[in-house]
């Protein structure tokens, strides 16, 4: 496959389709506010009209929607639609069957890895589907991806990847709270990272974060309003489950909604422990 169309250049979208274009793909990048891109194509339904895979990555349901609403009328047998947002098993079923519907293949494939993942080529991607088209995808996806994991039939990788991001946003809350405690008894933060280094709470995202902590450097590159999307639609997935931290913690980020940090790094909730009162003067 080589005509690619992105719709959303947001944080992850733009980084796909520099990639893809900078491989020699014919990119058409489509985005809801104009954006400054040299493939950037303003009309969604002209992006989409003889692309051979459409990757979907903007914020959430409501957005995908939209995205599909557009382009539906225009699809046709041969166009693969890969749906790259994080959203629910139900919205996902439901979107796959409007796809489907039109004679179009739908992939549903979000993914983990934040902005310096997509810019590296490291995404994981988690998909969904009948393994033909996963494979179908397998040469575009490759170009943006470390791994590839075929988690199940439609749905399934949806629910496995907002599993994994509950798990991520509350070893993010541990480490924040664990931090602004340390802080508050005057430990440095270097102490603090040479003690969790050696400590079995060190982890890959402690690892990746604690240039951002340190610096209190709160600039996104996962933002706090997509993790509260995320636990919101965990909940929802949920249903009569009980996951009484995940229910807390969406308490708590609604808190940070509440306090303007929506466009920070989910890593800038640490700013209602510690730096509360310094965010609302
Ligand atoms: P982002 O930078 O906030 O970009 C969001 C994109 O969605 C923008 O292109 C935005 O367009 C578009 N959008 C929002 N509402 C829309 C609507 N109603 N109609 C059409 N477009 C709309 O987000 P991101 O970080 O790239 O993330 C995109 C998706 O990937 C989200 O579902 C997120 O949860 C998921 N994800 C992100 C990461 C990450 O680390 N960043 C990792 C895994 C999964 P405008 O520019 O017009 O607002």
């Amino acid at each position: 496959m080589q005509r690619i169309t992105i719709a959303g250049l947001g944080i992850i979208g733009s980084a796909w389709a520099q990639n893809l274009h900078a491989d020699g793909l014919t990119v058409r990048g489509w985005n809801r506010t104009p954006k400054a891109f040299p493939f950037y194509e303003p009309d969604l339904a002209k992006a989409v009209a003889d692309a051979e895979m459409i990757i979907i990555v903007v914020a959430d349901p409501p957005a995908v929607e939209s995205v599909l609403n557009v382009i539906v009328p225009h699809l046709r047998p041969g166009q693969l639609v890969a749906q790259s947002s994080t959203i629910s098993a139900h919205w996902t079923k439901l979107f796959a069957q409007r796809v489907e519907a039109t004679g179009a293949e739908f992939l549903e494939a979000p993914f983990t890895g934040s902005k310096p993942a997509a810019e590296a080529r490291k995404t994981v991607f988690y998909l969904g589907g009948p393994v033909e088209l996963v494979e179908k995808a397998r040469p575009v996806l490759e170009r943006l991806s470390s791994t590839r994991l075929h988690i199940g039939a439609i749905g399934t990788a949806s629910s496995l990847k907002l599993a994994m991001n509950l798990n991520l946003a509350l070893m993010s809350e541990a480490l924040c709270e664990s931090l602004t405690l340390t802080r508050a008894e005057g430990i440095p933060d270097e102490k603090f990272f040479d003690a969790l280094h050696l400590n079995a709470g060190r982890s890959g995202f402690s690892d990746l974060k604690e240039a951002k902590f340190r610096a209190k450097d709160y600039a996104p590159q996962f933002s706090l309003k997509h993790m509260n999307k995320d636990l919101r639609l965990t909940l929802e997935t949920a249903g009569g489950l009980d996951l009484p931290t995940a229910k807390a913690l969406k308490s708590f980020y609604d808190k940070g909604m509440n306090a303007g940090l929506a466009d920070d790094d989910f890593t800038g909730m640490i700013r209602l422990l510690d730096d509360f009162k310094e965010i609302r003067k």
